[in-house]
């Protein structure tokens, strides 16, 4: 049997401390199973929320990291049908581990992607571009002209919502954290087609309202980070607008309470005379409302885009998969602005 050579944990906890490259034997192959070479996976932020115990679905230990990725198909079983050696495959669920450099998963694990649109495009298809499309589409009815406002918007979600956002004709206001080499990261965003890219600090100030004498205000918030950052994106929201809260990188809570200051009175008072709606986004779960031929035409909306030149991957460092230490090392770091890619 071939090595296969793969980062398992065996219990949660720092990722840099628990993650370990090992060797384990390939499973032999069943008649409804598919032996895959993985090519390249990314760690985002749930690989790692996962590891440390902090997510929403959890594996049984020891396991694989990774939840996203693409692999090439080696061979299937005697009753597998539709796919063929060479065929390109990305996971159809959370919880695949797919940080290995070669497995036997189950046919109904796999979803086969044409293998026309680049590497890294294909390695960060089936989570970010899909949660950035499903935000923009399923929650306000947006019109060609009308404008979104999100915030980290430099992150792997936020970069497709700025290009999804474009092709779609929106307008988008894209709020970042400050950083000594802001105006790069400025410039890069608006090459991706961002129309205004702005800072925490700046959102704050009562001159950002300015920026909707020019564009329509927003009816549709996206919010991946929490605690002042969202409460400030509620406060430039249209009336009667949405906030899809998907993630919380500042771990701290959307704030939309009753509080005797004054401060928090101002923002409840934008509830209730705006009726703004606050709503949750989870791919996992939308998956399982639409069912796999609903995800597979998703994912082929998007490799559309892609071929068009409308949707690249995200900024990313391709690192080695021995090196992965320093991989979730820098995933984990503040202001990289780059998605960590293991190849295999
Ligand atoms: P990336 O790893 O590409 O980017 C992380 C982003 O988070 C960066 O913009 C970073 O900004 C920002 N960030 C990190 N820490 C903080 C902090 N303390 N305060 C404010 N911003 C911070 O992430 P992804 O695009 O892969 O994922 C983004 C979020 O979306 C995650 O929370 C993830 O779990 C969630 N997600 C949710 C999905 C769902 O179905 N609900 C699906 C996909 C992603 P900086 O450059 O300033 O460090």
């Amino acid at each position: 049997p071939s090595r296969v050579r793969a980062l398992v944990y065996g219990n949660h906890g720092d990722p840099v401390k628990v993650v370990e490259l090992k060797n384990l034997e390939l499973a032999a192959l069943g008649g409804s199973d598919v032996h895959v070479r993985m090519l390249a996976a990314p760690i985002n932020p749930s690989d790692i929320n996962m590891i440390q115990g902090n997510y929403g679905i959890l594996p049984k230990l020891p396991a694989v990291g990774g939840n996203e990725g693409v692999g090439q198909v080696v061979a299937v079983g005697s009753s597998v049908t539709g796919l063929k050696p060479g065929d390109w495959v990305i996971p159809a669920n959370a919880g695949l581990g797919t940080w290995q450099t070669e497995a036997v998963f189950s046919k109904e694990a796999l979803i086969e992607i044409p293998s026309d649109i680049p590497l890294q495009s294909a390695a960060t298809l089936s989570v970010n571009p899909c949660t950035a499309y499903r935000m923009l589409v399923d929650f306000e009815q947006l019109q060609p002209g009308d404008s979104v406002i999100q915030n980290a918007s430099n992150s792997g979600v936020g970069q497709a919502v700025i290009q999804i956002a474009a092709a779609l004709g929106l307008r988008t206001v894209n709020v970042v954290r400050d950083r000594p080499d802001i105006q790069k990261l400025t410039s890069r965003l608006k090459d991706l087609g961002a129309e205004h890219v702005i800072t925490e600090e700046e959102l704050r100030k009562p001159e950002t309202k300015n920026l909707f004498k020019d564009m329509p205000q927003p009816r549709l918030a996206l919010n991946c980070v929490g605690g002042k950052s969202s409460t400030e994106l509620l406060r430039h929201l249209a009336p009667g607008g949405t906030m899809v809260t998907y993630g919380g990188m500042a771990k701290q809570p959307v704030t939309a309470s009753v509080s005797p200051s004054m401060f928090l009175l101002c923002r409840q008072s934008l509830l209730i005379f705006k009726d703004l709606k606050l709503r949750g986004f989870w791919l996992s779960q939308w998956k399982k409302y639409h069912g796999s031929d609903e995800f597979k035409r998703l994912i082929l909306t998007l490799c559309d885009l892609i071929r068009q030149g409308q949707l690249t991957a995200p900024a990313c460092t391709e690192v080695p998969l021995q090196d992965y230490q320093r991989a979730l090392g820098a995933s984990m770091e503040p202001f990289v602005s780059s998605k960590q890619i293991l190849t295999m």
